[in-house]
């Protein structure tokens, strides 16, 4: 079956006892057992429960993995993530990252003592340099949170798998709609499907999708032992919102393309990033490996922070508030709000700069989308 249709039909077979063609809730913490240890295959709701089964199986398909775990946030698959990289673990991670994802890592560094390295992985150069030292996890964006960076996927787990590095992708921008990580080789996929599988910013939760069966299993075992899993009916809302996956990032796609035009080469911005431009460094890179450009695009106003923040004061359609990827529009101010946690110097090395505004284009009419940033603009 092709992508749109194992949306819509993977792993998600008609309810054998009922014939309801959506997964039932099973909203039960647990199973009886008809003596101990003799069971239907369900024990008690953390270890598993017949919802988040189905889900997990349809991530799985999706991103052609052989595991697919759910989590209640993204922040918790990536805690559940790093248990399996104790004190003295390497990670080498891109330098461009979702800001919560940044503040976990660091957390590690402090607590446990894991070395952190941050690259820029759109050099390969410097990713092979960082990689001439053993490493046990490599990191990965893209695109990138806010910055919209893009990594060749397939070079940088080739050096990850060279330095012995198991290597993981945060596939949230993207979602396999648009890339699927594990063709390139990756290991382990990450998502907060808060943003785009769930799409309607109307839960918050987390996953996990592993390539080898060995991960998918030690995963799982944490996933049991460390606790951090979602509702059933969280689950049963992701199920709803990957239904709709493949046309709605078609609809951000065509939103965010109509944004960018407005802000590309307009005398008030002072750079656009936005992969789906031809104007963007790595514009051909995405091409290759994306089968679209997202629906996110960013922009760093040539009046700073102030013009920022008139701009964000006059936008009309776009509300201001953290998070992504819902079917509405949002824009967000990553230096005082989703990055915030990020030292401000490490921030402006990176390119988060106080003029910068993250859009997150949703699937309005885009010329409404453009009208708003047009007038916005105008007055910024
Ligand atoms: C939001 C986000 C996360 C964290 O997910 P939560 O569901 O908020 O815990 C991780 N990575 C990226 C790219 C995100 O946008």
């Amino acid at each position: 079956m092709r992508f749109n249709t194992r949306l819509i039909h993977a792993a998600q077979p008609v309810d054998p006892s009922t014939g309801a063609v959506n997964a039932p809730i099973y909203l039960s913490s647990t199973f009886r057992q008809r003596a101990p240890n003799r069971n239907q295959g369900w024990v008690y709701g953390r270890s598993g429960n017949p919802t988040r089964a189905v889900l997990e199986g349809a991530l799985a398909s999706l991103e052609g993995g052989r595991t697919g775990l759910a989590f209640a946030s993204g922040l918790g698959a990536l805690a559940t993530l790093l248990e399996e990289f104790p004190s003295a673990s390497r990670i080498v991670s891109i330098d461009d990252l979702y800001g919560g994802t940044r503040r976990l890592f660091e957390h590690h560094r402090a607590q446990f003592g894991v070395r952190i390295d941050y690259v820029d992985m759109r050099d390969l150069a410097a990713v092979r340099s960082a990689l001439e030292a053993p490493a046990d996890l490599v990191y990965i964006e893209t695109p990138t949170n806010p910055l919209l960076k893009i990594v060749d996927l397939r070079a940088v787990v080739r050096l990850g798998h060279r330095a012995g590095a198991r290597v993981a992708v945060d596939n949230t921008f993207a979602t396999p709609a648009l890339q699927r990580p594990i063709e390139f080789g990756a290991d382990i996929v990450l998502h907060s499907t808060t943003k785009y599988l769930g799409g309607h910013s109307d839960i918050i939760g987390g996953a996990l999708v592993l390539a080898a069966r060995k991960d998918g299993e030690r995963f799982a075992w944490l996933q049991n032992a460390v606790g951090a899993v979602p509702s059933p009916f969280d689950c049963f809302l992701v199920l709803r919102g990957l239904h709709t996956l493949g046309i709605r990032m078609r609809a951000h796609g065509e939103s965010a393309r109509a944004v960018a035009e407005v802000l590309d080469g307009h005398p008030k911005v002072a750079r656009v990033h936005f992969p789906g431009l031809a104007s963007h460094p790595q514009h051909a890179l995405a091409h290759r490996q994306m089968a679209g450009y997202g629906g996110m695009v960013s922009v760093e106003l040539a009046g700073g922070r102030r013009a920022a923040l008139k701009f964000l004061g006059r936008l009309k359609v776009f509300t201001l508030a953290e998070s992504l990827g819902g079917v509405e529009s949002l824009v967000d101010h990553p230096a005082s709000m989703t990055h915030a946690s990020i030292p401000r110097a490490a921030r402006e090395a990176i390119g988060i700069s106080d003029g910068l505004v993250r859009l997150s284009c949703g699937i309005e009419d885009p010329a409404d989308l453009a009208e708003d940033v047009r007038v916005a603009l105008s007055g910024a």
